[in-house]
């Protein structure tokens, strides 16, 4: 089944066209249809003021901690969950009302390592490594469990992978076709995660200032998931500063970014954040730099009164935006807009 939906104005690869249809297939992919294509003959075009983009994802929560339908309602397409119970992560993914999950199952740890000492990690939510064989079985039970990605801690507060271990796990994930995903938290972890061959951190780093080397290797080859409102949830912090200054730095080197929040993790609000969006702004990206960061080409995400690309006014209206569904059973109240 195909849905398309044409507004006056659509965000896409970078930019802005004014007036456009988004056609979204029955798995959910989205294009931009080209006017020479002739819709399907069961196609229902929907026009909608406002402007239409690729779905809105959060790339950092834990849906144990939060309410999934209730964040779709706040506006995100899809998000990504960075460590849980894969089987209740199973049990979530393609329920009606529910944002695209995509999710990498147990935190692959030190033995006693964090988050094992954490009251909101239940048995289940992480797994312990023993060795770089282990590391390997590890990841096969995370992808048999329906993991598309690999989660992994470093934390210095704690045990910490020896670093032969830690490349291991990142080499078998890899050879599985499973990005890595690792939470790197004190002195010398964030070396460690992009030396392994990590492909995104979970966190920007916020414990202390990168030097420009390590800024410049990172973006080379590890991206960052924003993660800056957990630092004050809108009160400045000195781990904030550290974390925008970070992102900065990173950035100047070309450096990847995701936005992601870590819902599940403090006073949040369960939808798109504005204070995150700022953050990122604060940290030299752009609208147009934070909508790359924010949208992947699964579903579409409407926002009613049209983006507004002022940087003072940009962040509270793209949290207004919603979720758009493809099916038949459509209910997003459109009076007067359909065509
Ligand atoms: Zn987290």
């Amino acid at each position: 089944m195909t849905a398309s939906y044409s507004a006056d104005s659509l965000w896409w690869d970078g930019g802005f066209r004014s007036g456009g249809t988004l056609r979204v297939s029955g798995d959910g992919g989205v294009a931009v249809a080209s006017s020479s294509e002739p819709a399907g003959s069961g196609d229902l075009v929907r026009r909608l003021p406002g402007t239409l983009l690729p779905g809105l994802v959060d790339a950092h929560v834990h849906a144990a901690l939060v309410d999934l339908p209730t964040l779709r309602a706040g506006g995100l397409a899809g998000v990504w969950d960075l460590g849980g119970v894969p089987a209740q992560l199973a049990g979530l993914r393609g329920r009606p009302g529910m944002p695209r999950l995509r999710y990498a199952g147990p935190f692959l740890i030190p033995p006693g390592g964090y988050p094992s000492d954490r009251a909101w990690a239940p048995r289940g939510s992480w797994r312990e490594i023993r060795s770089a064989a282990d590391g390997a079985e590890a990841v096969e039970e995370v992808r048999a469990g329906g993991a598309t990605l690999v989660k992994v801690t470093a934390h210095a507060g704690g045990p910490l992978l020896p670093q032969p271990t830690l490349a291991a796990v990142v080499a078998a994930a890899h050879d599985a076709g499973l990005p890595v995903v690792v939470h790197a938290e004190g002195p010398g972890t964030v070396a460690a995660a992009v030396e392994a061959g990590a492909d995104w951190l979970a966190h920007t780093p916020w414990t202390e200032p990168l030097d420009a080397g390590l800024a410049r290797e990172c973006a080379a080859r590890t991206g960052w998931i924003s993660t800056l409102d957990i630092h004050g949830w809108g009160t400045p912090t000195a781990e904030l500063g550290t974390a925008v200054a970070n992102l900065r730095l990173f950035r100047s080197f070309g450096g990847r970014v995701r936005y992601g929040t870590d819902l599940g993790n403090g006073p949040l609000p369960p939808a798109i954040n504005p204070r995150e969006i700022r953050g990122l702004q604060a940290a030299g990206l752009t609208p147009d730099d934070v909508l790359a960061a924010m949208t992947e080409h699964t579903g579409v995400s409407w926002v009613p009164g049209g983006l507004d690309l002022d940087p003072d006014r940009f962040a509270d209206v793209l949290a207004t935006a919603r979720v758009l569904s493809p099916g038949p059973d459509h209910r997003t109240p459109l009076r007067g807009s359909q065509q």
